[in-house]
């Protein structure tokens, strides 16, 4: 198994993409730190992981992603368990409302950066110290389609995206000669509660037949499986993805050949 006795971290594990990835490392052998707001969240994906993989470690962290002291001590708390980060997942996030840029409000904006942009710096600059000291670990941020094109309405998270997209370029020039790899992932429409949620926004009852319509410009015309990103980031996590380095990996059924 490619990630048999790794230790990794993934933040926004209690749902969604985060979920799926820690199913995905899990069945592959890795050890695991489960960070997210949600207490109920990390619960219900511990018995996931459990399910697919009866004999993982699994540590679940209640921490906020955006405030420095808990990032600091989600890593301390893996690093007490297992002794050292071979993976991380830098994932929480959130959508924020959709909204013209004229209306967006400087409040929404700082709301969504805080979480989007704030707590992928604050994970890499903690976890990338001790990655350095290993000489060896693999980040993988998730950006999205949001961060290398222009989707409209989501100010915040348009600027959130781009940067982590910038983040990652720039701290892979700096730490590929410690054996350290940092990419990022692009999602497209993968059906999570985030996205749920946003179809709501826009069609509310109709949400469903939204998604349907939101989906026709893609290739593949359906949405994403978050086990389908789950399978990408363990790869991107294991040793066989050694070489891949500052990427920002498109996964959205092709559409992005479009923009
Ligand atoms: P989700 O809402 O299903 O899960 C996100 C998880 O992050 C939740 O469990 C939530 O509690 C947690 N979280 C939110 N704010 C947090 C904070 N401050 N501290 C700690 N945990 C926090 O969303 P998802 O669809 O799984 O999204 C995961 C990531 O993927 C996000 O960064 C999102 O922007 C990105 N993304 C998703 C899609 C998609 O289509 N689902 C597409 C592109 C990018």
């Amino acid at each position: 198994m490619a990630l048999q006795g790794a230790s990794i971290i993934i933040t926004g594990g209690g749902a969604g993409l985060g979920a799926a990835a820690a199913v995905a490392v899990a069945k592959q052998g890795a050890r695991l730190t489960l960070v997210d707001l949600s207490e109920d969240g990390l619960r219900a994906v511990e018995q996931q992981v459990h399910e697919a993989a009866p004999d993982a470690e699994v540590l679940l962290v209640t921490a906020d992603v955006t405030q420095e002291a808990d990032v600091e001590r989600y890593v301390t708390e893996h690093l007490s368990a297992y002794g050292a980060i071979d993976g991380f997942f830098n994932n929480a996030g959130i959508e924020g409302k959709q909204n013209l840029t004229e209306d967006f409000t400087n409040a929404e904006f700082q709301k969504v950066l805080a979480v989007n942009l704030t707590g992928v710096f604050l994970g890499m600059e903690k976890v990338l110290r001790v990655m350095a000291e290993q000489g060896r670990g693999s980040v993988v941020n998730t950006a999205s389609v949001g961060g290398i094109r222009g989707v409209g309405n989501q100010s915040g998270y348009a600027a959130a995206k781009h940067g982590v997209v910038g983040l990652t370029r720039n701290s892979a020039i700096e730490y590929g000669t410690k054996g350290v790899v940092i990419n990022a992932i692009a999602p497209g429409a993968i059906m999570t509660p985030m996205v749920e949620g946003s179809l709501r926004q826009i069609g509310g009852d109709d949400w469903e037949a939204v998604g349907r319509q939101f989906v026709e410009p893609n290739p593949m015309q359906r949405f994403g499986k978050p086990e389908e990103v789950g399978a990408l980031v363990a790869f991107l996590l294991s040793n066989e993805a050694g070489f891949i380095n500052g990427t920002v990996i498109p996964i959205d059924g092709g559409q992005h050949i479009k923009y």
